[in-house]
């Protein structure tokens, strides 16, 4: 019998607040080591933790977004723990009385089918501070050190790497739609630990291991694969498998043992003596609720009454980013389906060629519509507007003055290119013979012709017809 894989998956991402979660540090990244700090989050003896409204905003903001009942009663507890990453010994955080349970994510599997991913709960925590390893020794930066977190856990819905990521994909977009996280995975600003167990069919879950040091989809997609194989090969061998946490090393490709599994006794839990419980009224709630931005499904939705394929609303909906400019080009430029066509082709072209991280839309909404409009008026021709989007991509503006300065200005002139085109039929007996015989492919031949004897710039439409004529 074959083997099932059974993954669970708990990510944390850092909330976009102005401050931290429990002192007025500034919660920013990249700032001078250890200079947004306070005796609150070093832990001084006596300093008292003050809960950051807008944390606990945001927290509930997230949690609505994906369907889940918001607690009207939370509890911070103390999680106890020595390590240098943590000046009190101890993490703020929620357990027995999380704020948000519940709720899911849809998403969408390779074979267009949807499957729904149940999440178990959404807790507020703030972060440790971060180490830093050299070769002089570990330095300790607390600048993240009281940031706060939301741990978003799954319950253990997915069966493979693919759909591990796809999640992964689906609740990055939500958050960058809710707008509460920046979720940077190479600053850390959101990170993924992966529970993962293997079972055959009708037998109870399997003993997991969950993975750490996971810090790009692709790692993730990798580690699982390796792991679930790892899990298999041992228990097909004999060995049970061991509870624990691993670490996966990318560049060998493999996971390694760093620890067996705490439990939540190891950590002893407590509720914070120093934080009340946490109380939002119903009507609190429904406040923040009214704040929500417009989620991906709704535009979804709205782009299809513009005429947009549901494959075309799905694609440019992916990122609150890219469904954004979308709509900010339409405002200069209201031609939804020729628009999407170009973003979903040329601009997802570009971005895919970057890392996640770093997939920013680098033209001016504004300057895309003016290019699309030249384009769809003639002006310029398709090998044209790439040569102009290529330039507005690297910063340049003023399309129509780059149909200038670049020359690109396509020929609509009947006359001079029907000149053109006698040489070219004259020359080519063979292609004429093959067009005449009723081969259309051979158009694509003339038009490359043409292209190549105006530097481009042949309205290729106008080619068309004028060889049409031609050969009669
Ligand atoms: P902890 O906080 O100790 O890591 P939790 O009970 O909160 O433990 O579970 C953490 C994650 O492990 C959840 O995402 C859950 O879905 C997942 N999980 C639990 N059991 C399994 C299992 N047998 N196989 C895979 N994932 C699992
Ligand atoms: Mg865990
Ligand atoms: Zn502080």
């Amino acid at each position: 019998m074959s083997w099932n894989t059974v993954i669970g998956l708990e990510v944390h991402s850092e909330l976009n607040t102005r401050t931290k979660c429990f002192c007025g540090c500034k919660n920013e990244f990249g700032n001078k080591p250890n200079t947004n700090c306070c005796p609150v989050c070093t832990a001084m003896p006596g300093a008292l933790p003050v809960l950051n409204r807008d944390a606990v905003e945001r927290a509930i903001l997230m949690g609505l977004a994906v369907g889940c009942r918001i607690n009207n009663y939370s509890v911070f507890e103390r999680k106890n723990y020595f390590y240098p990453d943590l000046c009190k010994a101890y993490q703020i955080s929620q357990l027995e009385y999380p704020l948000c349970v519940g709720g899911g994510l849809e998403i969408e599997l390779e074979d267009g089918t949807k499957k729904f991913i149940r999440l178990n709960r959404i807790h507020l925590e703030e972060d440790a501070g971060k180490l830093i390893h050299s070769a002089r020794g570990t330095m300790i930066d607390y600048n993240r050190g009281g940031v706060p977190l939301i741990e978003i856990v799954s319950e253990p819905d997915m069966s493979s790497a693919e759909e591990a990521v796809a999640y992964l994909e689906k609740l990055r977009s939500t958050l960058l739609y809710v707008g509460v996280s920046d979720c940077k995975m190479q600053e850390g600003s959101i990170r993924f630990d992966v529970n993962i167990s293997v079972n055959r069919d009708g037998e109870p879950l399997g003993t997991r291991t969950e993975l750490k040091n996971l810090n790009s989809f692709r790692a993730v997609l990798r580690a699982i694969k390796y792991e679930s194989n790892r899990q298999i090969e041992e228990l097909e061998a004999g060995h049970p498998i061991i509870q624990e946490t691993r670490r996966w090393d990318d560049e060998k490709g493999k996971t390694y043992s760093m620890r067996t599994k705490e439990d939540s006794q190891d950590y002893r839990y407590f509720p914070d003596p120093d934080l009340i419980p946490l109380e939002v009224t119903n009507e609190y709630i429904e406040s923040i609720r009214a704040k929500l931005p417009k989620l991906a499904p709704q535009r979804v939705t709205e782009y299809i009454a513009m005429g947009l394929t549901e494959q075309d609303a799905l694609l440019i909906t992916q990122e609150r980013a890219y469904a954004d400019f979308f709509e900010n080009v339409l405002s200069y430029f209201n031609e939804p389906k020729f628009v999407c066509n170009w973003i979903t082709a040329e601009v997802f072209k570009k971005l895919n060629a970057l890392e996640v991280d770093d997939r920013k839309i680098t033209v001016q909404p504004k300057d895309l519509a003016e290019m699309l409009r030249l384009y769809k008026d003639g002006e310029i021709n398709q090998a044209g507007a790439r040569k102009i989007f290529d330039v507005l991509w690297d910063g340049g503006t003023e399309p129509s003055k780059l149909v200038e300065s670049l020359g690109l200005k396509q020929m609509n002139d009947t006359g001079a290119l029907t000149e053109v085109l006698q040489k070219i039929v004259a020359d080519n007996p063979k292609a004429v013979a093959e067009l005449k015989a009723g081969n259309e492919k051979t158009m694509a031949f003339f038009v490359g012709q043409a292209m190549r004897a105006t530097q481009g710039k042949a309205n290729p439409k106008l080619v068309g017809e004028i060889v049409k004529e031609l050969i009669k």
